[in-house]
């Protein structure tokens, strides 16, 4: 009997571990990719539980050794003036969670997959391809793709769009006119600062957070400490131009520097240490209704966009990977198993969805409702304010013991 064959759109965080957890479930997979290299760029990515546990699960999380970090703690402090707000415990994330939590460059977690992946003969990575066309047919889909001035043609049992926040494959399914991918206000600006151009007290193995006015930045060694992945959100942005390539801006630090003029030096200093910036317009959509149509459905970003607040865009695509191979799994017909696995998704990412914009709300407090904020995370004290991501960090043991009974 030939094996059902998944065309993936995009071979991002979420389309390469679709890939990984479809062919465990015995799926030959076609990953077709835009860019012509997959090369990530050079930012941090924190890994919570619920990731962890499934790319522990494909494999991935032991390729990662050695590149990646388990944070002791998440140090939030005041920006003004440094005030330590809370001290979050994470050294027993394993214990609590079942899996750690763990920081890493994006560029290592993608290596890890891509290396993962060519493990696999019945994984196929078409790069230099881009998704431009496909239709439901009798006995499951065709794709039409480009490449260079090449029209391509593929078939398969069922296409995934696991194209990114920008997605072709949901601005077709849905019709360009309904998308309602907005820009949030907030931009992210992103640095990799060596370690030696770096205080100490910035060095501990450490996330740390800083909220003030419109603003929060987050900061942790990688590497083994000879890194330290700087991330500073700006809110009240400039609206950008919004079909602009959102992974490819290049940052103005004078203009970053004085955002940072009144707050902590310790911050400013390692603000000012950053050799280059790039920077992300951040972009949000409203839950969808429904992510499927037939034989397609989308995946990661392409079907639930979210502010990176939570730090779960990339934990949530690693989810909906592993419960959409669950569905395929169990359900022979493969449009009532992308149903399924939708409904399955669908009122949990609109969670985390609304959750990540809220997290942003209050991260970004000024005068008497910062210091609202301020009181209540000492008054909830490290422990409760842990326990409120609760729900997150546990979200995939279900999907992953699925997994286990294959
Ligand atoms: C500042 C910032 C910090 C973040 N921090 C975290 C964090 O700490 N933890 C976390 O979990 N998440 C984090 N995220 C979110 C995370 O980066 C994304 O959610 C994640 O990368 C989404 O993965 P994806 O595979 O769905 O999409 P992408 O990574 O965007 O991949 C989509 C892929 O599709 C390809 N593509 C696009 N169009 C086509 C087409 N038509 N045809 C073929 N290929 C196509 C693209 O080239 C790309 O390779 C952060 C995001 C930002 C901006």
């Amino acid at each position: 009997m030939t094996k059902p064959h998944a065309l993936v759109a995009g071979a991002g965080i979420g389309g390469l571990t679709a890939a990984l957890c479809l062919a465990r479930i015995g799926w030959r997979v076609t990953l077709l990719e835009r860019a012509p290299l997959l090369e990530e760029v050079g930012a941090g990515l924190q890994l919570s539980p619920n990731a962890s546990r499934i790319l522990k699960d494909l494999g991935v999380l032991a390729r990662l050794k050695g590149a990646a970090l388990t944070p002791g703690a998440i140090r939030i402090r005041r920006g003004r003036d440094a005030a330590l707000l809370a001290l979050l415990p994470l050294d027993k994330a394993e214990q609590t969670w079942g899996a750690p939590y763990c920081v890493a460059l994006r560029s290592d977690l993608q290596r890890a997959l891509l290396e993962a992946v060519a493990g696999v003969p019945e994984i196929c990575l078409v790069t230099g391809t881009t998704v431009a066309g496909f239709a439901a047919a009798s006995e499951g889909v065709t794709v039409a793709a480009k490449q260079g001035l090449m029209s391509l043609r593929f078939e398969g049992t069922c296409l995934i769009g696991a194209d990114g926040v920008q997605s072709f494959v949901r601005k077709r399914l849905l019709e360009p006119a309904k998308d309602a991918l907005r820009f949030s206000g907030n931009e992210a600006w992103r640095a990799l600062v060596p370690a030696d151009q770096v205080a100490p007290d910035m060095l501990r193995p450490e996330t740390n957070l800083w909220l003030g006015p419109d603003a929060h930045v987050v900061h942790y060694p990688l590497r083994g400490g000879a890194i330290v992945n700087l991330a500073v959100i700006l809110g009240k942005a400039r609206a950008p131009n919004m079909q602009a390539d959102a992974w490819s801006n290049a940052g103005d630090p004078q203009m970053i520097a004085a955002r940072f003029s009144k707050w902590h030096p310790l911050l400013r200093g390692l603000i000012a240490s950053a050799p280059e910036w790039l920077m992300w317009p951040l972009f949000e959509h409203e839950p969808l209704s429904g992510w499927t149509a037939g034989p397609i459905a989308l995946l990661g970003d392409a079907a639930h966009p979210m502010l990176p607040f939570l730090a779960q865009g990339a934990a949530q695509a690693i989810e909906d990977a592993a419960a959409l191979a669950n569905a395929l799994k169990k359900n022979p017909a493969v449009d009532i198993a992308l149903s399924t696995y939708a409904a399955a998704r669908l009122a949990h990412t609109a969670k985390v969805q609304k959750a990540s914009h809220q997290q942003g709300v209050i991260y970004h407090l000024a005068g008497p409702a910062a210091a609202a904020r301020d009181l209540t995370i000492r008054v909830l004290g490290p422990h409760r304010m842990l326990a409120r991501n609760d729900w997150i960090y546990r979200s995939s043991q279900q999907i992953a013991s699925q997994q286990g009974s294959r």
